[in-house]
């Protein structure tokens, strides 16, 4: 049979197919990605590791439709992102992905209830389950108590909650974290790591963890190794 016969295999969260991303700075090109092919199954935690510069960030930004990759096809739950336009890439994302920083990435100014309800805001909810929705995220993370201060209140770990609760107000397929626990001491990425399987397991999401940690072995489903672009090892 053709290739373009073929049933499109359609039962991944996210499949990616020689992704190669390569950036020109001056007269030089660096090769981020060099042919990355994985398939990740819907309702997983898988982690992906590497040293610093081993394209990480980049191939999650390629899965987030945050970057584009210079060749290769990125498939998320059976859309192709190179065949949607820019703004049909940013709706998609805004309505499908949730994403979680290092840094945490809150505004100051609002406590942790508006963090994650603005976000539902700007996805037009209406009043009613906005609030549901809001306090059962903050509840999923064991911020209840903690709904209406702000972030200067709370410590790293806490920030890092509101942070998730936020990520999953929309009820995202996808949530991308680009070492989310790289701040926080061991005992905190612990809690906070626990914190991400239960919301896997509970919401039926699929996560994608970038990360340095030891400790992310213990809660994945499955760990991705990068090394200078490439996928060397899958365990
Ligand atoms: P990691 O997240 O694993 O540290 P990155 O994906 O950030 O790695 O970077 C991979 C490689 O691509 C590095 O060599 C980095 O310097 C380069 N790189 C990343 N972003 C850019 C950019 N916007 N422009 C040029 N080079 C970049
Ligand atoms: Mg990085």
């Amino acid at each position: 049979m053709a290739a373009e016969q073929r049933p499109k295999p359609d039962g991944f969260a996210i499949e990616t197919n020689d992704v190669w991303r390569v950036y020109t700075v001056g007269d030089q090109d660096v090769q981020a990605l060099r042919g990355v092919s994985l398939q990740i199954a819907p309702g997983t935690f898988h982690a992906v590791k590497g040293r610093s510069g081993s394209g990480k960030t980049t191939l999650l930004n390629c899965v987030g439709g945050l970057d584009r990759p210079t060749s290769g096809v990125v498939s998320v739950l059976g859309h192709s992102l190179s065949e949607m336009n820019d703004e049909q890439l940013t709706r998609w994302r805004r309505e499908r992905v949730g994403f979680i920083f290092q840094s945490f990435g809150l505004l100051p100014t609002l406590s942790a209830y508006e963090n994650v309800e603005l976000m539902l805001r700007i996805a037009g909810a209406p009043r009613q389950s906005r609030r549901e929705r809001t306090m059962y995220c903050l509840e999923l993370v064991g911020l209840k108590q903690w709904a209406h201060h702000r972030p200067y209140e709370m410590s790293g770990g806490q920030q890092q909650r509101v942070g998730i609760a936020r990520a999953l107000a929309n009820q995202p397929e996808l949530l991308l974290a680009d070492e989310p626990t790289g701040e926080l001491d061991s005992t905190t990425a612990r809690e906070i790591l626990g914190i991400f399987r239960r919301v896997v397991d509970e919401e039926h999401t699929t996560l994608m963890m970038v990360s340095h940690d030891m400790l992310v072995d213990e809660y994945a489903d499955a760990v991705l190794e990068l090394r200078d672009g490439q996928i060397v090892a899958r365990h």
